[in-house]
C-alpha cells in the first residue's frame, strides 16, 4: 500500500506502472473517491464540532433564561444531526470502493528496472560456472530420480493428484540436504533462523501484499479465516504487523517451510517432472531495515549474494537477471532473479527471486521503527530465496549426472549425506 499523498502526487506514473503490471485498477477512481471522502470527513469534523460547541452553549442559554436563543440553536443542532447522518452514511459508501482500490495500487519500480511485457524481457546481468558438456547422452531428472529410486512421481499422483512427487531414500536425503546447507550459510551470516507457521490468517496475507491479486493462487481452509502459505514470507514479514521494532541494524530473518500452491493459470506448463508441483518446501529470507533506498539497495544485493553462494557450493551454472517491470508482481519495487542451467530444458529456469519492496509491505502491515531522530517511519522489507526444493533438484541431477546414470553429490552437501560422495542405482 502507498501513502495516499504519495498516490495525489504521482497518479500518471502509478497508473502506467499498473497498466505495465497488468493490474486492473483506475487511479483516476481512487482519486475521485479520495476528494469525496475527504469532503466528508472534513464537513463531518466540523459538523460534530460546531454541534458540540452549540450544545455547550445551549445548557447556558437555558440556564440564564434565554430559552428562545437555547431553542433556536436546539432545532440548528437536530438540522446537524440530520446532515452528521448523511455524511456518515455517505463515508461509508466511500470507504469500501476507496480501500479496494487502495489495496490495487501498485508499488511503482526502480529507476534501473527494465522495460518490458514479460520474462523474456528480462535483461541478464551475469553469467556464472561452466555449462556441462555432455559425451553422451543425458537424461533428464525425471529419468534420473526414477532409474537411482529416489523419485515416484507416479504414486504421489495417485494419492494427491497431479503436480506432486514423493522423495524417497537418497532423494528425501538430497531435499533435506540442500535446505540444511542454505540455512547455514544463512546462520553464518546472521540471518536468525525460524520455524513459523504455515497456516495463517487472512490479514497476513494482505499485510504482506498475497491479497487481493494472488488470492486465486493460495488454498484455503474450508469454513476459516485461513490459509496455505505459498511462501514463509507471509509470516516472516507479518510477524511483526503493528509493531515498532528496532532498526539499529537491519533484521535479517530465515525460515524453512513447505510452501502450496494452486498454480492456478499454468495448466500446461511445465507439467513434466519437479519443476512446477503445488506443494515444495523453501528456505526464505527477509530482511526489515530503515528507510533508506541506498541501505536496501545494498540489502537487495547482499541477499542475492547469499543465494549465489548457495548456488557455488552445489557447484552449479547459474545467471541473474534483472526482472522486468511486467514480470514483476504489484508490491515489488526492483527485482533480480537467479535461473540455473537445466540441460533437460537447454535454458536457464528460474530458481530464487530477490526482491525489494521499500515501504510497501510495511505500510500495509504498520511496521515501523524510530529514526535517529525519534521519528517514527514505515521501514523496507526485502526477500529472497536462499533454495527451493524440489526445483533445484533438476539442476543438481542433471547436471551433475555421468555416463554411467550416477551423480555426483557435491562436496558441501556431503556432511549433510552422511558423507555419500554419488548416487547409484541400489
Ligand atoms: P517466488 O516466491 O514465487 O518468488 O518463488 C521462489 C522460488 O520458489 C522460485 O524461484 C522457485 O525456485 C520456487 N517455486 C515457486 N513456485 C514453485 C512451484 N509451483 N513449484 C516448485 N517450485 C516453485
Amino acid at each position: 500500500m502507498l501513502d495516499i499523498r504519495y498516490i495525489r502526487d504521482n497518479g500518471e506514473l502509478l497508473q502506467r506502472t499498473a497498466d505495465k503490471k497488468g493490474i486492473d485498477v483506475s487511479i483516476r477512481e481512487l482519486l475521485e473517491l479520495d476528494v469525496r471522502r475527504r469532503r466528508l470527513r472534513q464537513e463531518a469534523d466540523e459538523l460534530r464540532r460546531e454541534r458540540n460547541r452549540l450544545s455547550e452553549e445551549i445548557g447556558r442559554w437555558l440556564r440564564s433564561g434565554e430559552h428562545n436563543r437555547g431553542e433556536e440553536a436546539k432545532r440548528t443542532v437536530n438540522g446537524m444531526n440530520e446532515r452528521l447522518d448523511v455524511c456518515e452514511k455517505e463515508l461509508e459508501e466511500v470507504e469500501a470502493p476507496y480501500e479496494r482500490l487502495m489495496q490495487l495500487v501498485p508499488n511503482p519500480v526502480s529507476e534501473q528496472t527494465p522495460d518490458g511485457r514479460s520474462d523474456e524481457d528480462n535483461v541478464e546481468i551475469k553469467r556464472v560456472g561452466e555449462l556441462p558438456a555432455f559425451d553422451f547422452e543425458p537424461k533428464d531428472h525425471v529419468q534420473l530420480g526414477e532409474e537411482l529410486g529416489i523419485l515416484d512421481i507416479p504414486r504421489a499422483v495417485k494419492l494427491a493428484g497431479t503436480r506432486n512427487y514423493a522423495l524417497k531414500g537418497v532423494g528425501f536425503h538430497l531435499h533435506r540436504a540442500v535446505q540444511q546447507l542454505a540455512l547455514d550459510v544463512l546462520d553464518k551470516r546472521g540471518y536468525v533462523p525460524m520455524d513459523v507457521p504455515m497456516l495463517a490468517r487472512g490479514e497476513a496475507f494482505k499485510h504482506t501484499g498475497f491479497f487481493p491479486l494472488g488470492r486465486d493462487q493460495t488454498f484455503a481452509i474450508e469454513g476459516e479465516d485461513r490459509y496455505l502459505i505459498g511462501t514463509s514470507e507471509v509470516s516472516l514479514v507479518s510477524y511483526y504487523a503493528n509493531e515498532i521494532i528496532d532498526l539499529t541494524e537491519p533484521v535479517r530473518l530465515a525460515a524453512a517451510s513447505s510452501c502450496f500452491r494452486s498454480e492456478i493459470g499454468s495448466a500446461g506448463r511445465d507439467v513434466r517432472g519437479l519443476y512446477r508441483v503445488h506443494q515444495f518446501a523453501k528456505v526464505e529470507q527477509v530482511v526489515f531495515c530503515a528507510n533508506d533506498p541506498e541501505l536496501s539497495e545494498r540489502m537487495l544485493q547482499e541477499m542475492t549474494a547469499n543465494a549465489e553462494e548457495v548456488l557455488r557450493l552445489l557447484e552449479l551454472p547459474y545467471r541473474v537477471v534483472s526482472v522486468c517491470i511486467g514480470d514483476m508482481s504489484q508490491k515489488t519495487h526492483k527485482q533480480y532473479d537467479i535461473e540455473t542451467w537445466m540441460p533437460s530444458r537447454q535454458a536457464y529456469g528460474e530458481t530464487h527471486s530477490s526482491s525489494n519492496l521499500h515501504d510497501f509491505q510495511a505500510r500495509r502491515a504498520n511496521i515501523r521503527y524510530r529514526d535517529n531522530n525519534g521519528k517514527l517511519q514505515y521501514c523496507h522489507t526485502l526477500n529472497n530465496t536462499a533454495v527451493a526444493t524440489p526445483r533445484i533438484l533438476i539442476p543438481l541431477l542433471e547436471n551433475h549426472q555421468r555416463e554411467d546414470g550416477s551423480v555426483y553429490v557435491p562436496k558441501a552437501l556431503r556432511p549433510y549425506m552422511g558423507g555419500l560422495e554419488e548416487i547409484r542405482a541400489p
